[in-house]
């Protein structure tokens, strides 16, 4: 139907009136009004614990307000809005992303995961409906971990999975989490009481930007999330010999920056010929680094990620045996060390066929794909089955850059597809 085909490149400014769209100019218009809440704008930064978290959190609760729901801050700043079910005590059904942003920001990443559920809420709110599950929309504070280093502050509280040592992290000015959180009206006393494992919390599921290209590639409006793929990142160090470019002839050298473009070529090479990988050499330094002297020592990263864990694995092992044969044949030695590794988070099967059948029921074809970005909901699987809807991103996938976009029609027809989830969702 047309809705897969809507322009892509719509800015803001395709909110032209379209009166058979629900939710789409809404969303749009407050995307805007929180985009404005900056450190510097017209650019978009609002990082954890600012002033400028403040505005957007005191701006998301008056719209969850409005729509019927009790707000309250959370001790970690998180802003939670809860729309009760049938009954008082009902399951919880939980949904919800980020307000803060990285610095230069787009104006829909995590904040189209806030919007989107608000605007299903004063729909239901408006209809009178009450659902068997009670509704809790979070606007997490930090998940991009601007400030103090920490991704996913929030969601990793809720899961239990913050550690409470991070409270002595500071910012670039020395600020510690501790006092920044004190400042802000916060408690790090409270972080237990946040921890919603064995709670009523039956579902989680988060709505977010694709933040690449693959919906669009397919002209496709939306996707359901498989899972958020885990990561392996690598620290190599190759030493060669350094020596005079102009004396040491070609067949002597023991060059380790022609060993690791090799070696970054064998990365490219083997995530690009195995399915559901992708690989990245990020940074690499060359020492000495003089124009005329052969390269002694190359540091680079590996940085992997799978939705498979066992893929990533073996792929990491793979990478490790490529990069020493041709350390080997070159006479240079090389160091591979894993220095970070995360897990991927799979989405729950049960929720991800509800999103599809909520997909298929708006008329849209069902794609599912993973999500290469870690999310809020990459925490969730420790408390809840857990689900991701993801909506196609305009300009090339672009994000977390002013360019990113999305259409008022995506966000219309993401948020018909998340009302239907959640009015549909029956607790086992
Ligand atoms: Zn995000």
């Amino acid at each position: 139907m047309s809705l897969q085909s809507a322009s892509v490149h719509a800015p803001s400014d395709g909110n032209a009136a379209d009166a058979s769209l629900r939710f789409g100019p809404t969303i749009m218009a407050r995307a805007d009004v929180l985009a404005a809440i900056s450190e510097d704008a017209p650019r978009v930064t609002r990082a954890y614990l600012t002033p400028e978290h403040r505005q957007a959190g005191e701006t998301i609760a008056g719209w969850m307000r409005e729509a019927g729901m009790q707000v309250h801050w959370d001790a970690l700043g998180n802003v939670v809005g809860r729309y009760e079910g049938l009954t008082p005590n009902a399951p919880v059904v939980m949904t919800g992303s980020h307000m803060d942003t990285v610095r230069n920001a787009g104006r829909y990443d995590g904040l189209f995961g806030i919007l989107s559920p608000i605007a299903c809420i004063a729909d239901l709110h408006a209809r009178g409906v009450r659902l068997p599950v009670a509704l809790e929309v979070v606007a997490f504070g930090d998940e991009e971990g601007v400030r103090f280093g920490v991704t996913l502050i929030g969601s990793k509280a809720m899961a239990g999975a913050f550690d409470a040592s991070w409270f002595d992290r500071t910012d670039p000015q020395g600020v510690s989490l501790r006092d920044a959180l004190r400042a802000f009206g916060g408690d790090p006393n409270g972080l237990a009481g946040l921890d919603r494992r064995g709670s009523r919390v039956v579902a989680f599921i988060e709505s977010h930007i694709e933040q690449g290209p693959v919906l669009l590639g397919k002209d496709l409006a939306l996707g359901v999330v498989t899972a958020i793929a885990g990561a392996t990142r690598v620290r190599c160090m190759v030493t060669g010999l350094a020596g005079h470019a102009g004396t040491v002839p070609m067949g002597k050298r023991r060059d380790a920056l022609a060993a690791a473009s090799e070696m970054v070529l064998a990365v490219e090479s083997h995530c690009s010929t195995h399915p559901g990988l992708v690989g990245t050499v990020g940074r690499l330094t060359v020492l000495p680094g003089a124009v005329n002297v052969i390269a002694q020592d190359v540091e680079f990263t590996i940085d992997v990620r799978s939705g498979v864990d066992a893929t990533r694995l073996e792929a990491v092992t793979a990478l490790q045996a490529q990069c020493d044969a041709i350390a080997k044949r070159r006479g240079v030695t090389l160091s591979f060390e894993p220095f970070f590794e995360l897990r991927a988070a799979p989405c729950d099967p049960r929720l991800q066929e509800h999103l599809a059948h909520a997909i298929a029921a708006e008329g849209l074809p069902v794609e599912h794909l993973p999500s290469g970005a870690g999310h809020d909901a990459m925490e969730f699987p420790a408390v809840c089955p857990t689900a991701m809807l993801f909506v196609r991103c305009g300009h090339g996938g672009i994000s977390h850059h002013p360019d990113e976009t999305m259409t008022v029609q995506d966000a219309d027809v993401a948020t018909a597809v998340l009302l239907r989830f959640l009015e549909t969702f029956q607790p086992s």
